[in-house]
């Protein structure tokens, strides 16, 4: 069987219980070398063969998929959450065809983790309610109507993966759209690893500041006023609001 396993943001421990669970008793685990933490293999047990993705093809995966698949556990690990920039539909359909099962177990996505970084709330009352989760385009194409300068006219709060290397690009698209250049933004580098580093900003100094800080890769951008200190106090815990749980008190 194969196990999809989202290994989370990088800290080892911001794995689910079952993802180590399945991690303990692989017998071989695939993993993206280039993302997820190897502090992650120390929970393997002895004798798993271990193999990097990294420098493999889709098609070199699937044949260690097929080979180990159909009598062994097989744990393949993505960064994150496997359904965010994983590459994960492509090996499902391939199971598929191959009548090989397997699951997923879901991780803690990088946004998260930039989220906790920050101290930060995305979704602040008055101020956004909305996060827009995208990429900029640069050698991967983004559909018509995704554009970052269309995406922009929401003003919402924006999360960018994959895009730390071409910020020059989406800040004259950002701006472009309609944010103003004195919008808050946030360069989250290795969120949740040892070497963590949050560089704060604003639209028009984005490809400065990233420049400046020499980041270029394993990087979030996270634009928005959710950043600053304004926003209306939440309803939820509110002692005026009434709601399923609890009735105003007066
Ligand atoms: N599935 C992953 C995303 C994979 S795409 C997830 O849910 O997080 C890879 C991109 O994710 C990187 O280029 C970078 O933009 C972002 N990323 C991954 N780990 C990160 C981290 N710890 N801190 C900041 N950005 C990270």
């Amino acid at each position: 069987m194969i196990h999809f396993v989202g290994a989370g943001p990088g800290a080892p421990d911001l794995i689910t219980l079952r993802g180590a669970k399945l991690l303990a008793e692989a017998d071989v685990i695939l993993y993206a070398g280039s993302l997820v933490n190897p502090a992650l293999l120390e929970g393997r047990k002895p004798g798993c063969q271990v193999y990097n993705t990294a420098p493999m093809t889709l098609e070199e995966v699937l044949a260690v998929m097929e080979r180990a698949g159909k009598n062994c556990e097989v744990v393949r690990f993505h960064t994150g959450d496997p359904s965010l920039y994983g590459a994960i539909r492509e090996q499902m359909d391939a199971l598929d065809r191959l009548n090989i099962p397997y699951d997923v177990t879901p991780g803690v996505s990088a946004f998260s983790g930039a989220a906790a970084a920050l101290h930060a709330e995305y979704t602040l009352p008055n101020v956004s309610q909305t996060v827009i989760i995208t990429r900029a385009e640069g050698r991967t194409p983004v559909p018509e109507g995704e554009k970052l300068r269309d995406l922009a006219r929401h003003q919402a709060t924006m999360v960018l993966f994959l895009s730390a290397g071409l910020l020059p690009k989406v800040q004259e698209e950002l701006l472009a759209g309609g944010y103003p250049p004195d919008t808050p933004a946030a360069i989250v580098y290795k969120a949740t690893w040892p070497d963590e580093k949050v560089f704060y900003c604003t639209v028009d100094s984005l490809a400065e500041t990233a420049e400046k800080n020499g980041v270029s890769r394993t990087a979030l951008v996270t634009v928005g006023r959710f950043l600053e200190g304004h926003y209306a106090r939440s309803r939820l815990y509110d002692p005026t609001f009434s709601h399923g749980w609890r009735e105003a008190q007066l």
